[in-house]
């Protein structure tokens, strides 16, 4: 992957009202094309914003992969921060807060990120909910590309994907978000 800075400009922290500078990359990634990552953070709070998306906008839609074999693990998910994830299999769905960030990683690491934070709830509540034990085991074994599931970016702008070439896509009706 090549990055390069393409743009810099100021922006008022929501946080604190100071003026600060937002950066922006171009990344090259094979099959998706351009992607450009935003980075912006406050000098004075520290407070930070980063998104990334696509720079092809496309149609409102679902980004659909079925997770069957351990090499879809390592498939790259450039999820924008207006995406939300749902994987069914798991009983997963998440849905972005205004302020939601985007990122790029792997879908093993949208699996371990699922896993931690069911870990921490299931850890938090007393008493323990039932099907925790049941839900953990499966999200891990999810992550070693044991038990196949589908990952779906349901994404109203357009502008998420998943390098892989088995990626299916289907358009997405505004009002069934
Ligand atoms: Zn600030």
């Amino acid at each position: 992957m090549s990055l390069r800075k393409v743009l810099e400009y100021e922006f008022e922290c929501p946080m604190c009202g100071s003026i600060s500078k937002c950066s922006e990359y171009l990344y090259n990634i094979p099959i998706v094309g351009e992607v450009i990552l935003t980075s912006c953070k406050c000098s004075e709070c520290g407070f930070k914003h980063i998104d990334v998306r696509l720079i092809e906008v496309g149609e409102p839609r679902k980004v659909v992969l079925k997770v069957s074999e351990l090499e879809d693990l390592n498939s790259l998910v450039i999820r924008s921060s207006t995406a939300s994830i749902a994987i069914p299999e798991l009983g997963v769905e998440v849905t972005p807060g205004p302020a939601s960030m985007g990122y790029i990683t792997t879908v093993e690491g949208i699996l371990l990120d699922v896993l931690d934070k069911t870990r921490f709830i299931c850890e938090s509540a007393h008493p323990k909910p039932m099907d925790c034990d049941h839900r953990m085991e499966l999200m891990e074994k999810a992550s070693r590309g044991e038990v196949p599931v589908t990952l779906i970016l349901v994404d109203p702008e357009g502008v998420s994907a998943i390098v892989n070439k088995k990626v299916l896509f289907e358009h997405l009706k505004i009002d069934q978000q």
